[in-house]
């Protein structure tokens, strides 16, 4: 259920336990935990789990120690997707009557390295059982304005087509889980990676084709490693040290360009970090060029 009153501002921090927090993590987390609690709104936190065979081991855990090392207030109870399935099945059934989807029987060899859905299976009807599900798009741009990135422009149509909400293993795709869960949370402004920015159009769109609130975005830039990557679970970045919450606290502070924080209590640092917080100081690119990480 959705709460009806809504507070001006609600954010919040979704990690994917797919692999330990890292840097770029703690990037986020504080850049969205400060704009939240700077407007005095809340902060929630949500485990983006759906994706069971990509769950790495003990990384939910880590997320959860990481979030209790470094003190930060999560305003209500920790969410967890995995939970949440009936939910999302709900939705596609909701969609489903709305004839906003359809069951597609193409596998990843057929449709090859085509990055553009023709929309094969449109037509055809297919029961929905042991089937991917895809969304309809259609060909109306779909505009946002990043508080960071600019302005961003997609035709789904042209650059990606309709786009899978449901897996044929049945797992429920980050897409859907993400929207869903925005909305019943009731959040208002997205702040995350730079690399989730080209997700936005999907999740734009799929907003508007369920009637949600359009929300405002965020998008953050990445930080890179000494070989000019961006940090990531995949080329196994760092993860964080709880017990050197402090430091790396003042370092991420320092990574988005703040006003510099004594170190101190993580809940002190945190009360500093929100009182001197100004995102007109973080940088408006999509990658961190200064190494500033540890
Ligand atoms: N769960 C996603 C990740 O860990 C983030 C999702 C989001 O912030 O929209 O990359």
């Amino acid at each position: 259920m959705r709460l009806t009153h809504q507070p001006p501002y609600v954010g919040r921090f979704a990690p994917s336990p797919t692999g330990p927090l890292h840097f770029g993590s703690l990037i986020t987390a504080l850049a969205s935990y400060c704009e939240a609690k700077s407007q005095q709104g809340l902060w929630h936190v949500r485990i983006e789990d759906t994706d069971i065979p990509r769950i790495y081991p003990g990384s939910e855990a880590h997320i959860l120690q990481c979030l209790d090392a470094f003190e930060f207030e999560i305003d209500g109870n920790i969410l967890f997707q995995k939970e949440r399935l009936d939910i999302y099945e709900d939705v596609l059934h909701q969609l489903k009557q709305q004839h906003a989807i359809y069951a597609c029987q193409c596998t990843r060899k057929m449709l090859g390295s085509n990055a553009i859905y023709a929309g094969t299976c449109r037509s055809l009807n297919l029961d929905f059982a042991h089937q991917a599900i895809r969304v309809k798009v259609d060909d109306q741009p779909i505009y946002f304005d990043d508080a960071l990135q600019g302005t961003h422009c997609s035709v789904l149509t042209q650059d990606l087509g309709d786009f899978v909400l449901k897996r044929r293993d049945g797992i429920i795709n980050y897409q859907l889980a993400v929207v869903v869960d925005d909305y019943l949370q009731g959040i208002t402004h997205v702040v995350r990676g730079a690399d989730l920015l080209d997700n936005t159009q999907r999740q734009i769109w799929l907003g508007q084709v369920l009637g949600y609130p359009k929300l405002n975005y965020m998008h953050l830039p990445l930080a890179m490693n000494a070989n000019g990557q961006k940090l990531s679970k995949q080329n196994m970045a760092q993860a964080l040290d709880p017990k050197q919450a402090p430091l790396l606290l003042q370092q991420a502070n320092k990574a988005l360009h703040q006003h510099p924080l004594e170190l101190d209590t993580p809940a002190r640092m945190l009360k500093q970090a929100i009182q001197q917080w100004d995102h007109s100081r973080i940088p408006h690119q999509m990658t961190l060029t200064d190494q500033v990480y540890l």
